[in-house]
């Protein structure tokens, strides 16, 4: 049985001057066990993905699109249902820019201890606690400790050990290493990978295509608020199909020298976007044929939305 599988997901923000179409017809699917990655530049609907699969879309509604996780098509059951029964618990999300959200007044027990308060937990709450600080490799002292005392990296494992600790089986992390030194990104790195060891599911979004290489097993990767292009990341990094993920791949600066290579022009305007490719205007190889929305081509472990594989 597939783990999740996302089908023509839609979500939409209304605004002042309009619809934003931040998420346009997504499609994607894992395995038990595997990680995807969801790479693209800020603003192409990364995040509205992540927030979306565990709806949490404020000021936003989800349009269409079916999303069935674990055998159960989570988008047709009531919102009571889902909160008690799958957020935080079997679907879990560690949000951007969260280590700085932590209280400053308050130790990091109590507030492990008032996320446990919050979802009316019964159990045995020490060991809980316990059980998800070890997780991520933090010693008991940690709990003892006030925001303050605590590096950036360990703050953010503790956001991670938050969003473990009512033992989700599938984990959005939204940019984890974003805004840490190279050091403590690794070290995040190699958190998650252990994670993924122990038998989680994570989805890893980021702008950084580097880092995914790390974990994911799939790659989608994000333009415009559709995933123009999915497969596994052996075919994404060695057979990349879209001239946007070609772009991305010949923007990440190598060891062996030579510039990198950056994609002109900026993402679209996702307030009513005209009809065809979205890539349009920025790419290389565009022709006639792509002022038509294009569909999903097979390719040998996904599929790709470009007129030049049709
Ligand atoms: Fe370029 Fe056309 Fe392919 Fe879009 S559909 S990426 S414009 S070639």
């Amino acid at each position: 049985m597939t783990f999740l599988d996302v089908d023509g997901l839609t979500t939409r923000y209304q605004t002042s001057k309009g619809q934003v179409h931040a998420l346009e017809d997504v499609n994607f699917s894992l395995e038990k066990g595997e990680s995807i990655g969801i790479a693209g530049e800020s603003a192409c609907g990364k995040s509205t993905l992540g927030l979306t699969l565990i709806r949490m879309i404020q000021g936003g509604k989800i349009i269409s699109g079916k999303i069935t996780f674990d055998g159960e098509s989570i988008l047709d059951i009531t919102e009571s249902k889902f909160d008690n029964d799958y957020r935080w618990k079997k679907i879990s999300m560690v949000f951007q820019g969260a280590m700085n959200s932590l209280d400053p007044v308050y130790t990091i027990k109590q507030q492990f201890v008032e996320v446990l308060k919050e979802h009316d937990y019964e159990g045995d709450s020490e060991k809980l606690i316990f059980d998800s600080i070890s997780s991520v490799n933090l010693d008991e002292s940690v709990l003892k400790k006030y925001p303050h005392e605590l590096s950036g990296g360990m703050k953010q494992r503790i956001i991670i050990a938050m969003a473990l600790l009512l033992k989700p089986k599938f984990v959005i992390a939204d940019e984890p290493t974003t805004a840490l030194d190279v050091l403590i990104q690794a070290q995040i790195v190699n958190l998650l990978k252990k994670l993924k060891k122990d038998g989680m599911s994570i989805m890893l979004i980021t702008h950084d295509l580097a880092v995914l290489s790390e974990i994911a097993d799939k790659i989608g990767i994000m333009y415009g608020g559709g995933m123009i292009e999915f497969g596994s990341s052996q075919d994404i990094y060695k057979n990349p199909k879209h001239p946007y993920t070609k772009g991305l791949l010949e923007s990440i600066p190598t060891l062996r020298g030579g510039k990198p290579k950056y994609i002109k022009g900026n993402p679209p305007n996702l307030l009513s976007p005209k009809e065809g490719c979205k890539f349009i205007d920025r790419c290389p190889e565009a022709m006639e044929k792509c002022k038509k929305d294009p569909p999903r081509f097979k390719t040998d472990s996904g599929y790709v939305m470009c007129w030049l594989y049709e």
